[in-house]
């Protein structure tokens, strides 16, 4: 039996934080960055999301050993070739402004007809047991102007499939029932289950 009760959350980001925490076992023991010592920011140099969270949870548990679990997503725009992809945080520049972003895709977009797109996450846990991916991904459409308050980063132009608000305007509860990050957690949570089992 291997029981990972205690894990890193290799991000700085506050939203992912709070869905990623929302879908864990409540007995897990979680840990930030700053606990254990790392800035916020992790190296994510890669040209895949599969290599960028590996990468960001590699780096943190070679410094404290604990389980680490890190998320890299990507938006994919059909018409902009599946851009912004794996650049997604620093499409409009370094300053990793979601405003800018968002005003950069529906910029690319304007004109345009087909607005399928999808977000896709990638969810990488790197412990004792060795490395392990998990993924997700919700199809959807990009809306003509942000619309909603809640979320962050893409979700005021994102709808969903099958929805008639965006990620920004749904429920936060119902937003980490279906997203990208959602269906990968749950996979990362049957792993964890079945590596106690064992
Ligand atoms: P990263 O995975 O932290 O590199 O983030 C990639 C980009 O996608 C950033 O601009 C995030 O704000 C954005 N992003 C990540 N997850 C979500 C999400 O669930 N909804 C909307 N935007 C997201």
């Amino acid at each position: 039996m291997t029981l990972i009760d205690r894990m890193v959350l290799c991000t700085g980001n506050a939203g992912k934080i709070v869905e990623m925490k929302a879908l864990l076992p409540r007995t897990m023991e979680l840990f930030s960055l700053e606990d254990i010592g790392l800035p916020l920011d992790l190296p994510e140099t890669g040209r895949t999301l599969y290599v960028n969270a590996l990468q960001k949870a590699r780096y943190a548990y070679e410094r404290c050993g604990l389980p680490c679990v890190a998320d890299d997503t990507g938006l994919e725009v059909d018409a902009l070739d599946g851009a912004p992809g794996v650049y997604s945080a620093r499409y409009a520049g370094e300053a990793k402004d979601p405003l800018a972003n968002m005003a950069k895709v529906l910029g690319g977009l304007e004109g345009r007809e087909d607005r399928t797109a999808r977000f896709r996450a990638v969810i990488a846990l790197v412990s004792t047991e060795g490395e392990r991916t998990f993924d997700g991904t919700v199809e959807g459409v990009i809306t003509r102007s942000p619309r909603g308050s809640g979320g962050f980063g893409y979700d005021p132009i994102f709808q969903p499939d099958g929805y008639v608000g965006t990620f920004a305007e749904m429920d936060a509860s119902m937003k980490n029932t279906i997203s990208h990050r959602a269906k990968a957690m749950r996979l990362l949570v049957d792993h964890l289950a079945e590596l106690a089992r064992r």
